[in-house]
Formats: structure tokens, C-alpha cells, sequence
């Protein structure tokens, strides 16, 4: 009995010396932009145990014995960026169209491990992948458990279109090779064929529901805008999602696609290229979010004027759409609509997300009001707020710091050489 005692004693103690010894990293920030406030706060310490903050505090505070320090004294730090449209299975180059019919989902999935490195490496922490081929969950899986090194990811599996549509996968192909896919492959006609695509998708294990509401530039298919849904088809999908609590996003470049789509309470528009003013109107009424890829428009119009790099249907639409996006972001933000950060990376090469953030301060919004869009805007739109998007006590440690000023120079965006994702240290110190 007393050994049986002596014994409770050791584990209480060794209970309560493995809470009270926590092992802890300090990280001092010599300016801390964190994702809420409206000033960047200078000499800051933020507490990190495990993988979540648990302190952020004013001055440099001291560290215990077994704690680990981070000197980020000469640097800006902030929450990891969240990059709300990318593709990361892809990227772009000349033989893109033609990978489709080489490419095995392994060699797919091998490929796009380059592009997640590159993306965390590059300071964004957590990426939505708006529509690929399904390998996108792979991967998203495979960095949840750490055998690969990459972002968070939110994905979308497969877009859904209607036949025809900017995303239905057969499109330009030989007739024998087109079939006619259905919901299952996210293609649908009519209300019950939108629910099963979205109940699919669910099925499937997606977590975001991406539609694409209006003609694409990069698609084989001569529209580049007109609507693709009916009301009934996007409010079937919007009602579906919203069971399963899945958020919504609508690719549209045309302004009829994209009031629809707003009209049946989609929560994010992708490009928005030709929205009008009732549309940003309706947009700030229902608390829809702009995502507005300027970075991916004027990669395509760059593109399109190097012969043979997209199909010839495609040229003329990259040339249209792909230079007006800059100027309806610019409209929309100075009209009050919300702004999340997105790129459509992949129609770009991975990594160069941050260069959004130069056409987005160049169009009128202050580096900060940027910033913000890629950390707590974009938390917000994402349903996940509670955990990401500010450094602050209680939300996961995803942190980021430049050696330089981006609220001086926006550059120093696109030189970002600390990550910590999940308390984790990926890049720096
Ligand atoms: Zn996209």
C-alpha cells in the first residue's frame, strides 16, 4: 500500500511538473503586424507552446531555461498569408492542354509536391484550391500527416459547370473522348443534378464548393462570359452546400453570372472582372466576398501574346479579360465591397502569390487593408476565424516574418524568410 501510494505521488508530480516545465518558444518580433489591429505594435513577444499561441505580449520577455528563443528583433512579423484561389496541381506552361492526356494522377500529385514546398516557403500557410482533379485532396492529406511539406489546404475536389461550361473537363476534346459527364464528374444540368454534384463532392471529401458561374478565359470554348447556371441551379447548390456547411465560391468574369450567383447567396466571387456597380452593390448588401486574381489576368494577357502558348480560341479572351481586373478591384474596394486575397496560382507559377499584393496597393488599397485581406479577411470567409488569420492567444501558431517594412515596401512581401506553420519551423532561425 505505501509503495502503491509512493507511486501515485511520482505520476501526480510528474503530472505537474510536465505542465508547469511546458517547453515554450519566444518569438521576439521587433514589429508585429497581427492580422487585427490597425498599427503594426513595435517590440513584441509572442509565447508559442505546442502548436498554438498562448501569449503575445508588449516588450521582450524573458525565457526560461528549457525554452526556446526566436530573434526576429530586425524583422516584421505576421500571421502566415492565407491564399484564397489557387490550383495546386497544377502549373501553367505551353503543354498544359496536352498533360491531361499524359499524366497519371501519381505523376500529378509527385509534380505539385514542388508546388506546395513552394508555397509554404513562400509565407502562405493556408491555401483554398478552387478546382483540380481530385488529387488535391491527396495532398492536403498527405500534408496533414507530414509526409509531404505544404500549406493547410481547404479544398474544392472538381469544380462544377454545366455541359459545356468553363469547367466541364471534356471540353475541346475529340467527340469520341467527350462522353457526357454528369454530376459525379461535377458536371450538371438542372437542380437535382446541382445537389448531387455538391452531395458528390461532399462524398468525395471536399471541403469548399467551387462553381463556375460564367464562361473562362483559359477553357477550350469561345465564351469567355456569358452566364453558365440558371437561378434554380445556383440556389439548389448554394441550399445543398449550406447543409453541409460547405462555403461557396463562383468563378465569373460577366456581370449576369456573377449577380445570379450573388442573388443565390454564394459567399465569394472569383475575378469579377466586368462587375457593375449594382452588382457591388448587391455584393456589400449580402456580405459576398471579392477575390479578385489581378495577378492571374495579367499573367494570361502576358501569355497570350507569346504565339502558341494557348490555344487559339483561348488568345482573344486572355486579351479581353485579362487587363480589366486590375480596375474593377480597384472600383470595388473604394465602393466598400469585402476583399479576400487570391491569386489563382497555378495559372502563375507557385510562389509568386505575394505579387498580388503589389496590384492590389498599386489599385488604391493600403498595404495594410492587404495584408489583412490574406490573414483575417480571409479566415473570416473561410468559416475558420476561430483558429487562423491574427496572432492571438489561443489561435494556431502560423507565423511569418520579413527582414523588411511591407507597410513601407510592399516588396518586402515577396521576401518572407521565417515560416512556422503548427508551431512548426519550416523556413529561418
Ligand atoms: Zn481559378
Amino acid at each position: 500500500m505505501k509503495n502503491y501510494n509512493k507511486l501515485i505521488i511520482t505520476l501526480l508530480l510528474s503530472v505537474f511538473y510536465s505542465f508547469s516545465y511546458a517547453q515554450q518558444t519566444f518569438i521576439y518580433c521587433g514589429s508585429l503586424i497581427d492580422g487585427k489591429s490597425n498599427d503594426a505594435m513595435k517590440e513584441m513577444t509572442i509565447v508559442v507552446e505546442d502548436n498554438k499561441i498562448v501569449s503575445v505580449e508588449k516588450g521582450y520577455k524573458n525565457a526560461g531555461k528549457k525554452d526556446t528563443v526566436i530573434d526576429l528583433k530586425g524583422h516584421t512579423v505576421m500571421p502566415g498569408l492565407m491564399d484564397m484561389h489557387v490550383h495546386i496541381e497544377g502549373q501553367t506552361s505551353p503543354t498544359r492542354y496536352i498533360d491531361r492526356f499524359r499524366l497519371n494522377p501519381a505523376d500529378v500529385a509527385l509534380k505539385a509536391t514542388q508546388y506546395t514546398e513552394i508555397t509554404l516557403m513562400a509565407g502562405f500557410t493556408t491555401v483554398r484550391d478552387l478546382g483540380g482533379s481530385g488529387v488535391n485532396m491527396s495532398l492536403r492529406d498527405a500534408i496533414t500527416k507530414g509526409f509531404i511539406v505544404g500549406p493547410r489546404i481547404y479544398t474544392a475536389e472538381k469544380s462544377i459547370a454545366t455541359t459545356g461550361g468553363h469547367a466541364d473537363p471534356t471540353n475541346g476534346v475529340k467527340s469520341d473522348m467527350m462522353g457526357d459527364p454528369g454530376p459525379k464528374e461535377g458536371v450538371i444540368n438542372g437542380p437535382d443534378d446541382a445537389r448531387k454534384a455538391v452531395r458528390q463532392r461532399y462524398k468525395n471529401g471536399a471541403d469548399v464548393i467551387k462553381i463556375t458561374a460564367t464562361g473562362g478565359v483559359l477553357s477550350v470554348a469561345r465564351d469567355g462570359k456569358r452566364p453558365q447556371f440558371s437561378d434554380e441551379e445556383l440556389r439548389a447548390i448554394v441550399e445543398t452546400a449550406n447543409d453541409y456547411n460547405m462555403v461557396t465560391a463562383a468563378h465569373a468574369h460577366g456581370d449576369e453570372g456573377m449577380r445570379r450567383a450573388v442573388a443565390a447567396g454564394i459567399n465569394s466571387i472569383e475575378h469579377g472582372t466586368l462587375m457593375s456597380e449594382e452588382t457591388m452593390d448587391l455584393m456589400i448588401e449580402k456580405g459576398t466576398y471579392y477575390v479578385p486574381t489581378i495577378i492571374a489576368g495579367k499573367t494570361a494577357e502576358k501569355f497570350a501574346k507569346i504565339e502558341g502558348y494557348y490555344p487559339a480560341v483561348v488568345v482573344p479572351k486572355a486579351l479581353a479579360i485579362g487587363p480589366k481586373i486590375q480596375e474593377t478591384f480597384s472600383k470595388a474596394y473604394k465602393k466598400g465591397v469585402k476583399i479576400a486575397f487570391g491569386t489563382d496560382a497555378g495559372v502563375f507559377n507557385h510562389g509568386d502569390n505575394w505579387m498580388e499584393f503589389q496590384y492590389m496597393t498599386e489599385a488604391g488599397m493600403p498595404a495594410m487593408e492587404a495584408i489583412k485581406s490574406a490573414t483575417m479577411s480571409a479566415a473570416t470567409l473561410l468559416r475558420v476565424d476561430d483558429q487562423l488569420g491574427s496572432i492571438e492567444a489561443g489561435k494556431l501558431a502560423d507565423i511569418i516574418a520579413t527582414p523588411g517594412n511591407p507597410l513601407e515596401n510592399i516588396d518586402a512581401m515577396g521576401n518572407i524568410t521565417f515560416v512556422m506553420k503548427d508551431g512548426v519551423v519550416y523556413k529561418g532561425e
